[in-house]
């Protein structure tokens, strides 16, 4: 598939906004890692998707070096103010299952390897299973998060068509597909 096909998939899956960004794109940082230990969104040690179970900073950034070009999307959602806390998270889970339609789209359009990170990790459960120290219920579909492999997002898309930031009152999360291989013929 061209470039352009598949920011097309993700805009048809309901992405606001996609492009392709190449591996030197995409920027990285371990510093993510202890940003995540901080737990700002009380999630860290209680996702398998996630910091500090998903692995080790260094060999994730290291396996995400391996992929040449990612399909890079976003949502963006209204929230009542900076303080909507149900808000956002009702924009989150939409991102979730954003991230669910592209990862069975891209499944059914390329047999390559792929490497699908979403934004604030896997949420594909209401309660993830490592809460309870039980195995992943649906490990084909769970979705590491960007931070877990050490994207930063901000740097990563300032100089694309992606906003980070995208009006007042308004929400916004991002999702990446990596391919392992060039597929612009
Ligand atoms: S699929 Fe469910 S159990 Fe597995 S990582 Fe995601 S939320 Fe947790």
């Amino acid at each position: 598939m061209t470039h352009e096909a598949w920011v097309r998939l993700a805009l048809d899956c309901g992405a606001k906004k996609a492009t392709i960004v190449e591996k030197n794109q995409i920027v990285l940082s371990a510093a993510f890692r202890d940003i995540c230990a901080q737990n700002g969104c009380g999630v860290y040690g209680r996702c398998w998707m996630c910091p500090p179970d998903v692995g080790d900073i260094h060999v994730l950034m290291d396996d995400l070096k391996t992929y040449t070009h990612g399909l890079w999307y976003q949502s963006i959602g209204e929230i009542e103010d900076s303080f909507d806390i149900e808000g956002m998270t009702a924009v989150g889970a939409q991102h979730a299952r954003l991230s669910q339609k592209i990862q069975a789209a891209v499944k059914a359009a390329y047999d390559g390897d792929v490497l699908h990170l979403t934004c604030g990790g896997c949420r594909l459960c209401e309660k993830c299973a490592k809460v309870t120290d039980e195995p992943c219920r649906f490990p084909e579909k769970a979705l590491p998060s960007l931070e877990a492999y050490g994207v930063d997002v901000y740097n990563t898309t300032k100089d694309t068509d992606l906003k980070y930031i995208n009006g007042q009152n308004t929400v916004t999360f991002f999702g990446m597909v990596l391919f392992r291989e060039k597929d612009n013929a």
